[in-house]
């Protein structure tokens, strides 16, 4: 249930608005629009009387929500979210490029930062803890992975992205500041692991399960949200159909869905998406036309020779291209229409 204010409630009667909904056992999640103001109401909302909500003097309307995500659902919030990811913010028109090898797997995540932060990434991806489909395939570093990233960080200034899969390792996320917490695609229904990073403030990445509903990749963000963490970004990745041509199928739908139906950033991942370096440029582009706030994309300097996922790596030379490619396409797609014509 949502309550829309009033243009001139004040800020005194919304306190008590507040305070009141909270008394009767809900969470109220404000949201101040430019244009007005909305308290989403969380929880069991039998026990309000929508009614006599909508009598009160600041209320203009009541408004139920069918769905059953609230805090990631647009209508409790209708401006785009900007999450701050280690002070590059991402959503609401800020577009960011988040690249790097699959894994950590020693010195040359140094020189690759180096060369996607000159072709224009803004933040540093690297798995240091893997999630394989055989328990003999590597693993990731652990721990030393983590400090490789933070070393890498140190060099480039650039934002670190990793993925958490054990809510155990948590403190070990924190203590060494880790910009953004990936969760795989594989965890995306973890729910203990969701409860958990939603119990940090940290950034998470949360990608769309294996053959996750758009639904259910939301209910997963309300996980995270309903224990108190808002930043969350969502990112398609995408899914398992009957295809087998390509390693997943791109679900570029999901990107303008996910924007109508709620107000966190969308973030694409090309290379999980297709699992071929070759289809991996003209895809990153057109999740880039479809509106996504960020990509995620695999680059390695030897794809050859990478402990895990060579097959859909970018050299950093094929990185510089793609870089140059989606600023045409930003500019595009940004570009008022009706100056144009
Ligand atoms: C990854 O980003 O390296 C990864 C394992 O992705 P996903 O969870 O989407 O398969
Ligand atoms: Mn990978």
């Amino acid at each position: 249930m949502i309550a829309i204010l009033k243009k001139n409630a004040d800020s005194n009667a919304v306190a008590h608005l507040v305070s009141w909904i909270e008394k009767k056992g809900l969470t109220a999640h404000v949201s101040h629009g430019e244009n007005e103001t909305i308290i989403g109401l969380v929880g069991d909302t039998t026990k309000i009387d929508p009614f006599l909500l909508e009598s009160m003097d600041i209320v203009q309307r009541v408004q139920r929500v069918s769905e059953p995500f609230k805090k990631a659902n647009r209508k409790f919030h209708p401006a785009d979210s900007v999450i701050d990811c280690g002070g590059v913010p991402i959503g609401g028109g800020n577009f960011q490029v988040i690249a790097g090898p699959c894994s950590v797997e020693g010195d040359n995540l140094v020189r690759i930062a180096r060369r996607v932060k000159e072709a224009g990434a803004t933040m540093l991806r690297g798995g240091a803890y893997k999630p394989r489909t055989s328990p003999y395939a590597y693993q990731g570093m652990g721990p030393r992975g983590l400090d490789l990233l933070l070393e890498a960080r140190a060099e480039t200034g650039l934002p670190i992205v990793t993925e958490i899969m054990d809510p155990r390792d948590i403190d070990e996320f924190l203590s060494r500041g880790i910009d953004v917490m990936q969760i795989g695609a594989r965890n995306a229904q973890n729910f203990p692991l969701l409860k958990e990073v939603g119990k940090t403030r940290v950034p998470v990445l949360l990608k769309r399960g294996l053959a996750g509903t758009i639904d259910e990749l939301l209910m997963a963000a309300e996980y995270i949200m309903s224990e108190g963490n808002d930043n969350v970004i969502l990112c398609e990745r995408g899914i398992r159909t009957f295809e087998t041509r390509t390693r997943n199928t791109f679900d570029l739908n999901a990107v303008p869905v996910l924007h109508e139906l709620s107000h966190l950033p969308v973030v694409a991942d090309p290379s999980h998406a297709t699992g071929y370096t070759r289809y991996v440029e003209p895809m990153a582009l057109a999740a880039v036309a479809a509106g996504a706030d960020g990509l995620e994309v695999e680059v390695h300097d030897d794809p050859a020779h990478a402990w895990s996922d060579g097959a859909q790596a970018l050299t950093p030379e094929m990185f510089d291209d793609l870089m140059a490619r989606i600023r045409i396409i930003r500019e595009a797609i940004t570009a008022d229409a009706c100056q144009e014509r």
